[in-house]
């Protein structure tokens, strides 16, 4: 079956250090191929204690939108677990060049137990097992950050990560998927994250078979995401879920 597990709703600061909602990232399963999307604070813990349980041993890839705590936090730990311990060299890490130098994310010993390692740019294309992606756009947020068109052989899913709007940022996500980091319910000028209203914009000029809002914000928890996903459903003739720690979704139901 193909899915997409989501082992953490999270986003930014101050949900992720409470735990209000857990920050694992997502976990996706594609075409027989298993990967680990952006591994925040806690993913080993939510691969094990998912039922049934997530063996990190199955990964192939490991990707990371960007370099950011809520996002990174886990990739050494989940490197270390891809590779039983390291004793196994396998798998590929995906990451922009930031998570890699200067102050690097990714630390250098756990860069040896992988396969190997590719270096996320914009319009860039990538291979992992029978799953292909692209990163068409570099996003605005002020660390390095990519957003995610994966292909499968009959679904692409997009995931807009974390950036502030800009106008034609739609237009690079055309998933019949579409994941959308909404960490604000209102919009704040100075912080680089999308707000509801943008959200909205996005998914109502793609018009994805399934958008699904995650990675959310104080604001954003408060107000009763799975709420706000209905109100949109109704209001925008697409069906919009909020993601809730631990969903699952059968991509397959929404394939084109
Ligand atoms: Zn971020």
């Amino acid at each position: 079956m193909n899915t997409i597990k989501f082992l953490g709703t999270a986003g930014a600061r101050f949900v992720v250090m409470k735990q209000l909602r857990a920050s694992g990232g997502i976990w996706l399963t594609l075409d027989g191929t298993h990967v680990l999307i952006d591994p925040g604070p806690g993913a080993l813990l939510r691969c094990l204690s998912s039922r049934p349980k997530l063996d990190p041993q199955d990964l192939e890839g490991i990707i990371l939108t960007h370099r950011h705590l809520d996002h990174s936090n886990d990739i050494n730990i989940m490197i270390e677990a891809m590779t039983n311990g390291g004793f196994k060299k396998k798998g590929v890490v995906f990451a922009p060049s930031d998570a890699l130098q200067g102050d690097p994310v990714i630390l250098k010993y756990a860069r040896e137990q992988v396969d190997h390692i590719e270096i996320l740019k914009e319009k860039g294309k990538y291979h992992v097992g029978n799953i292909s992606f692209e990163t068409p756009k570099q996003l605005k947020h002020g660390v390095e950050t990519y957003g995610l068109n994966i292909r499968g052989k009959n679904s692409t899913i997009s995931l807009i990560t974390d950036t502030d709007y800009f106008t034609d940022l739609a237009s690079f996500f055309n998933g019949n998927i579409l994941i959308i980091n909404v960490v604000m319910l209102e919009d704040r000028c100075n912080i680089e994250h999308l707000c509801l209203n943008e959200a909205e914009l996005i998914i109502k000029e793609n018009k994805p078979r399934l958008a699904i809002l995650t990675h959310f914000g104080m604001g954003m928890v408060k107000a009763k995401p799975w709420e706000i996903a209905e109100q949109l459903t109704k209001k925008l003739g697409v069906q919009v879920l909020a993601a809730q720690d631990g969903m699952q979704i059968n991509i397959d139901q929404y394939t084109k």
